[in-house]
């Protein structure tokens, strides 16, 4: 390993905690800011991917995420309405593929108590404000008004990312007009803690996505701003913990790197939430990050999580605009592929795999 004294992590999300956990399991010492002044309290991801898992075990993350996560074994799909297709993945064909629930806060808090352990803790209130990329190192003024020299810089700031833009990096797509809804509600029963009920292709180009994040409480999120008017069946709401609404853009930086800056996470790309995608990328572009560095392979870092992202991005748009669409030629489509997945073992193991592999 080459002897590097310093990196900063810039931003304390789910992709630069990663980053951090991954730079103490080498023995790097790091630093890590954040802007805002206390964690987010908010959920934004609930799906955490096995993959995900077992990249954070490999840095020495330990396995808390499992034993608190929701598993979310089983998937309905209706049409319209109409019941479509029902998986149970119960068995063990699957057991390495289905995804867990969690809110995106508590694995953030996990993350944190691990650096804590191995010593680091995250800067609340200090934000990097300019950044100065040489051949040897990064320059950073930050919000305390420091000037520091860091070996590496990893930019995890979020879809916004100030670094990304110091360094003008151009992230081209396009913004979705239409705002989306998330609700997470308490609900008195009709919770089947392990089932995710996908409503697609109703009438007005809508969907529902209902999905447990805890034992009587669900997360629904749909293409419209209030998640809840959205839905088609509605729920024995007992209380409404969060309803809100944000908006979608679809970018992907041009470059994941620019001299000993590496951007990571949804600095890099964003998408939308269809296919619970976002954290669980970031989280394997910032344990890759760490991984080039470690091991000076960082020329294929750009490249290698670009082409990734674009297919990540990719698939998610495909998903999107099927789920969305009410043309007659796509509703056959997702009929005929529903067929095959419920009559075809191999057609299904394929499908499940695809819907949690990164
Ligand atoms: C409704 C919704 C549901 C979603 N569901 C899922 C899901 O189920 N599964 C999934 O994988 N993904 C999901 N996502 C996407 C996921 O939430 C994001 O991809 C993820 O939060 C990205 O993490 P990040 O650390 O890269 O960025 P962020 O979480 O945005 O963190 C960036 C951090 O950087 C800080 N920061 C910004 N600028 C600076 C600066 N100059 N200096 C210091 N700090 C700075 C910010 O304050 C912020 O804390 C969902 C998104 C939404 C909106």
């Amino acid at each position: 390993m080459r002897h590097i004294n310093q990196v900063l992590v810039v931003g304390a999300g789910p992709t630069g905690l990663a980053a951090a956990c991954a730079l103490s399991f080498y023995g790097i010492h790091c630093r890590i800011v954040e802007r805002r002044t206390k964690p987010c309290e908010l959920s934004r991801a609930v799906g955490i991917f096995p993959c995900t898992i077992r990249r954070l075990l490999k840095v020495g993350v330990p396995d808390i995420l499992t034993s608190e996560a929701m598993k979310l074994c089983k998937v309905e799909y209706l049409q319209a309405g109409r019941p479509l297709l029902f998986l149970d993945n119960r068995g063990d064909a699957y057991k390495e593929y289905v995804g867990f629930g969690l809110p995106q806060n508590r694995t953030e808090e996990i993350l944190r108590e691990f650096l804590l352990e191995q010593g680091v803790s995250v800067e609340y209130g200090v934000a990097a404000v300019e950044v100065d990329p040489g051949d040897r190192g990064v320059t950073v003024v930050l919000s305390d008004g420091s000037v520091e020299d860091f070996d590496w810089l990893i930019a995890a700031d979020g879809v916004h990312s100030t670094v990304r833009e110091q360094l003008g990096i151009p992230f081209p797509g396009e913004d979705l007009p239409q705002p989306w809804g998330v609700a997470d509600i308490d609900i008195d029963e009709g919770c089947d803690s392990d089932l995710i009920s996908v409503d697609i292709q109703r009438p007005g180009n809508q969907f529902t996505i209902v999905l447990p994040i805890g034992r009587q409480r669900v997360r629904v999120v749909a293409p419209q701003p209030d998640a809840l008017e959205a839905l088609g069946q509605p729920l024995k709401v007992r209380e409404i913990r969060r309803s809100g609404s944000f908006q979608i853009s679809i970018r992907q930086a041009e470059s994941y790197r620019f001299r000993r800056v590496l951007l990571a996470g949804d600095a890099a790309h964003c998408h939308s939430p269809v296919g619970g995608k976002g954290m669980n990328l970031g989280i394997a572009d910032a344990i890759a990050a760490v991984e080039t560095i470690v091991t000076g392979r960082v020329d294929s870092y750009s490249t290698e999580r670009h082409k990734i992202g674009a297919a990540t991005i990719r698939k998610t748009e495909v998903a999107r605009r099927i789920i969305t669409s009410n043309s007659s030629i796509s509703k056959g489509c997702v009929r005929t592929l529903a067929k095959l997945i419920a009559t075809f073992p191999v057609v299904r193991q394929a499908y499940i795999q695809n819907l949690t592999r990164l």
